[in-house]
């Protein structure tokens, strides 16, 4: 069976590797079609796709939109979307756009837990305001030594509820939505096992989602256990979903899976 991987990372938004590196080691991989799926911006496709014709892999051009649903934060993949959509670039500039009076709000809260600098720290990681995500102040405090690692940082800082948490309103599940398929791409919904739902939650989240016109869900996912795949494949065949798998790769030491690495779709 063809190795697709339609989730992966790169210096466009929260990755370690370029667009052309992250390719060129999926290629290495095997991998047959690589999306590169970063937060909120479709930056890094060009350079993608060039590696993509050089490697003799096929590109799939995607994104990950930052959604909050209600209080929840979860995120939506765009496949297969134009990355010149007007409309697309237009909604996911105006997400980027809060990310650094987001970070500079945990920064605040960081008087509060100890690490003054680190919102100048985490920028210079990210390269640009608007790239700066939480995965940027963890590499920080890893680099820095107040953790171990960077997953580290999330479960004792930068996670839910931790102190250097702060609230954001990112795009509505709608709009997302709505950019995705007005570019003409496929809609899906992210490691849904991730958001830590409630079933009637998760239910009212998924009729929701495909109502809005959101037509897959990931069900292999480096974000998910895989003693939940079979969970979340009985999942999207009751709601007639579309299933993907994706690593959600972010770098070589620091993501559980390498890009292609995921478990299969079908047992
Ligand atoms: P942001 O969009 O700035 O909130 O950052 C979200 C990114 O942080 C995700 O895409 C992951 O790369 C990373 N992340 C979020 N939660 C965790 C977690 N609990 N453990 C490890 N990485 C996480
Ligand atoms: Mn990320
Ligand atoms: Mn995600
Ligand atoms: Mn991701």
């Amino acid at each position: 069976m063809d190795n697709f991987d339609l989730h992966n990372h790169s210096t466009a938004s929260d990755g370690l590797l370029s667009p052309s590196q992250l390719v060129e080691l999926g290629a290495r991989h095997g991998v047959h079609a690589i999306a590169l799926t970063d937060h909120d911006t479709v930056d890094g496709l060009e350079e993608a796709a060039a590696a993509a014709r050089k490697c003799g892999v096929r590109l799939v051009e995607g994104v990950e939109i930052s959604v909050s649903w209600g209080e929840t934060t979860v995120h939506v993949v765009g496949l297969g979307i134009d990355p010149a959509d007007a409309s697309l670039a237009g909604g996911l500039q105006s997400v980027r756009d809060g990310r650094l009076g987001r970070a500079t709000r945990m920064a605040d809260s960081s008087r509060t837990w100890g690490h003054p600098g680190h919102l100048e720290a985490a920028l210079a990681l990210a390269g640009s305001e608007q790239r700066l995500s939480r995965t940027h102040f963890a590499r920080h405090l890893a680099e820095s030594g107040a953790v171990r690692n960077t997953q580290h940082a999330f479960d004792k800082y930068l996670g839910k509820g931790k102190p250097a948490f702060v609230h954001h309103r990112w795009a509505g599940l709608e709009d997302a939505v709505g950019w995705i398929v007005g570019a003409g791409g496929v809609a899906v919904l992210a490691h849904p096992g991730r958001y830590g739902l409630k079933p009637l939650g998760r239910a009212t989240l998924l009729e929701e989602f495909k109502r809005l016109g959101g037509e897959a869900i990931e069900v292999v996912t480096g974000s998910h256990r895989p003693e939940e795949y079979a969970t979340w494949r009985r999942v999207a065949e009751e709601y007639g979903f579309l299933a993907s798998r994706g690593s959600d790769f972010h770098g070589p030491g620091e993501s559980p899976v390498e890009p292609g690495g995921a478990g299969p779709l079908c047992p």
